[in-house]
């Protein structure tokens, strides 16, 4: 199965430049999404020198795989956090939500950016008498959030689903997340900003005054270094224990009626499921957007089978006439409801964002704007609230990643040849994990028939990597590395490409 975002569709080519030369700056970004590009513009605005490396595409990373809606709540809704702390840290989460969003909003107009940004009504309902909905309602008035109640006026004929109970938040709003970065990244660009694609960064050293970046292109000296790859790049023990690495699914589809595209952003929770639905229009040409369906990441067995349920749910409930894009997306859940915004640790010049949930966008922006305030000793609000380092690292790292780098130097490739029955036996298309006297090694038939080997050991903690059929990928159930076919990094932690059999 191929998947594509919907946002790559109608995507503006951005052609930055690859990193040539050794150069030094204030402030190396690593990844290019929104959190990156944004602090890079207000480390620019502030007066630092700035560069971004992406090691792709500006915005084709989670930002490019999003559902695009902005809004002040979390996925959690309000009671997790209200129960886990209390009333006041959910109104200062909802308040420094609300100044992100509005920096996304004056950045839409002061750049006049095409991104098909529009104000929505956001309705959260429950299809059963669970009551979920009921107390967050409860929960939202003690903070003072303005929600409101759905009534039968949002039944049957304006409102395309059935609910039980429900309330509605006002001025929330959607866009297209991918051309938002891309102009975002372009208005960046310049004067004292670079930005860089296809640049990899492949390790870093932290020094006392300043680290040293490797990319696949050049080096790269820098006083700060900002983790924006959302989840922080390397081993780092006390982020990977707390985070926990989600793939959630998207389709985009036609309907036959082209009345019948509802406007508005829907999270509809059926039997603790929940189902994001939005419309997209780009000139014209709409589409109805479902996302859901989380699991771990590498834990699903057939990743397939989770896009199949979201076209499922759209067609008992509309007329479809085509089913145009499938994808497949990361996130990272924080243990305690928060993300880990701030420096690495407290003396640490390596900043780190994450932990945002399915709610990046805006936490996304939120980071940008606490961690260019702590480069540039700006005093946040709401820096403390959110720090990286509220958890310590464990001391036992080290260790556990050197028992994992020799595991993997004693892969023999001998053991695993296209000569093998179990190998040969793979059909095109197909993938599998293949034993050989304690060594396991992922193997895939192309349609072609061209067999590739790599080993099934994640570069990262030596875990066994998983298939994904609908993505095909090979993902880690550990921390949420993913590869590619050729074993090349796609996303979360990892560093180095799977180690090549043949
Ligand atoms: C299905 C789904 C739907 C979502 N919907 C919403 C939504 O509606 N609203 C919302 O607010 N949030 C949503 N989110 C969450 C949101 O998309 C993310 O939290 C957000 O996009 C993260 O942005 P980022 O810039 O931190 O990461 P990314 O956009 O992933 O950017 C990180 C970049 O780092 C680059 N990178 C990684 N490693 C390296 C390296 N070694 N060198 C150089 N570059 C590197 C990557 O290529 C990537 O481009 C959704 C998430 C998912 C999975």
């Amino acid at each position: 199965m191929f998947t594509k975002s919907l946002w790559n569709t109608f995507s503006k080519d951005t052609k930055f430049p690859s990193l040539k030369t050794d150069i030094s700056v204030d402030v190396a970004i690593i990844g290019g999404g929104i959190t990156g590009i944004t602090t890079a513009l207000l480390l620019k605005k502030a007066g630092l020198k700035v560069a971004v490396f992406e090691a792709r595409e500006i915005g084709k990373g989670t930002t490019g795989h999003s559902t695009g809606n902005l809004y002040v709540v979390t996925d959690q809704l309000f009671s997790p956090i209200a129960s886990k702390y209390d009333v006041e840290v959910l109104k200062q989460v909802v308040r420094s939500r609300s100044e992100a969003f509005q920096l996304i909003k004056n950045y839409v107009q002061e750049y006049n950016i095409d991104c098909d940004y529009k104000e929505q009504d956001m309705f959260i309902y429950e299809d059963d008498k669970t009551s979920k909905i009921e107390k967050e309602k409860k929960i939202a008035g003690d903070a003072g959030i303005a929600v409101t109640e759905m009534t039968a006026s949002h039944n049957p004929n304006t409102f395309p689903f059935d609910f039980e109970n429900g309330i509605v938040l006002q001025e929330q709003a959607t866009f297209n997340p991918l051309l938002y970065v891309q102009e975002l990244a372009r208005q960046a660009q310049g004067n004292n900003c670079s930005i860089y694609e296809n640049t990899k960064v492949e390790q870093i050293e932290e020094g006392e005054n300043e680290s040293l970046l490797t990319t696949s292109l050049g080096k790269v000296v820098a006083k700060y270094v900002v983790h924006a790859t959302h989840s922080p790049k390397g081993v780092e023990i006390q982020y990977h224990t707390v985070l926990g690495p989600y793939r959630e699914y998207g389709v985009a589809v036609k309907l036959e009626d082209d009345s019948m595209y509802p406007d508005g952003i829907y999270w509809g929770h059926y039997n603790n499921q929940k189902f994001s639905i939005r419309t997209y229009n780009r000139n014209g040409e709409k589409f109805l957007l479902c996302i859901g369906k989380p699991h771990k990441v590498g834990q699903a067995e057939d990743n397939e089978q989770h896009i199949q349920e979201l076209v499922t749910f759209l067609e008992k409930r509309f007329r479809i006439s085509e089913v145009s894009f499938k994808w497949g997306g990361q996130h990272y859940k924080p243990a305690d409801y928060l993300p880990y915004i701030g420096r690495k640790s407290d003396n640490s010049n390596q900043l780190i964002a994450t932990g945002f949930s399915t709610d990046g966008l805006i936490y996304g922006t939120l980071s940008a704007i606490i961690l260019s305030d702590l480069i540039s000793n700006k005093k946040n609000t709401f820096s403390e609230l959110f720090k990286a380092s509220r958890h310590q690292p464990l001391k036992a790292a080290g260790e556990f990643v050197k028992e994992n780098i020799d595991v993997a130097k004693e892969f023999i490739a001998d053991r695993f040849n296209t000569e093998d029955v179990e190998i040969r036996d793979i059909k095109p298309g197909e993938a599998k994990i293949i034993e050989r006297e304690g060594q396991k090694a992922a193997v895939y038939r192309d349609t072609e028939g061209e067999i590739s080997i790599n080993s099934a050991l994640c570069t990262h903690m030596g875990c066994i990597v998983h298939w994904n059929n609908a993505e095909n990928t090979w993902d880690c159930p550990c921390h949420g590395s993913r590869f590619d076919l050729k074993g090349e990094v796609i996303e979360g932690p990892a560093f180095k490409a799977l180690k090549k059999i043949n």
